[in-house]
């Protein structure tokens, strides 16, 4: 707890006073909010470059990653969101989150924040098949995770410094880097809080 003090600087290591930020410009933040507040943790919706101001992580969360994409270029946050990350900022992309998170995308081009050496397959699993479950096999988990995929993005191709957690086929559906997590799926929507856990936890360092 060393450092607490009056400040509310980074938070690591202090799960009690810990905000995380969810990015609120489009999409299920609210969800996201939701959980975090079930397991202690002060969530805060970012929409201004302030609201990144002592947070201790930050989860993008799913919808149309080209519309939050833009919001995010014209709120600055595009350009706020990376030097958050540069500075060893935790981040966690959902869905339209990890399409953003990626490096390069194979559809046409759209404002990214490419946190990940990445080259990512926007609504991947085919235009006919919008949403489904899958119970996927998870590394660390032990127990397989009921994935909601909606519209769901993969990950094609992986470069170095990321590390796939989760893949159905050869698809990649949940991979991290050392200050980054993305999930194709949408944990948020399910009761299992073990990704949220995880991403606390393991990246976040809470
Ligand atoms: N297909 C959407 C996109 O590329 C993501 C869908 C979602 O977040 N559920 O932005």
């Amino acid at each position: 707890m060393a450092g607490n003090g009056e400040t509310n600087g980074a938070a690591r290591g202090e799960a009690d006073s810990a905000r995380i930020g969810v990015l609120a410009l489009q999409g299920d933040f609210k969800e996201h909010a939701e959980i975090l507040k079930k397991l202690g943790v002060e969530p805060v919706e970012v929409r201004t470059l302030e609201d990144l101001t002592g947070l201790a992580g930050l989860i993008v969360p799913g919808g149309e990653s080209t519309t939050i994409g833009k919001m995010m270029v014209s709120s600055g946050l595009l350009d706020g969101v990376r030097s958050f990350f540069y500075k060893g900022g935790p981040v966690w992309g959902t869905c339209a989150g990890m399409v953003l998170a990626a490096s390069a995308t194979t559809g046409e081009r759209q404002p990214l924040l490419g946190l990940m050496n990445a080259l990512v397959e926007r609504n991947g699993f085919g235009r006919q098949v919008h949403s489904f479950e899958a119970d996927i096999d998870v590394e660390g988990f032990e127990e397989p995770f009921t994935g909601v995929f909606i519209r769901a993005p993969f990950f094609e191709d992986v470069g170095p410094g990321v590390e796939v957690l989760s893949r159905i086929e050869d698809r990649v559906v949940a991979a991290r880097g050392e200050n980054i997590l993305v999930t194709a799926f949408h944990p948020e929507l399910t009761d299992d809080v073990r990704f949220h856990e995880y991403f606390l936890r393991e990246v976040c360092g809470l």
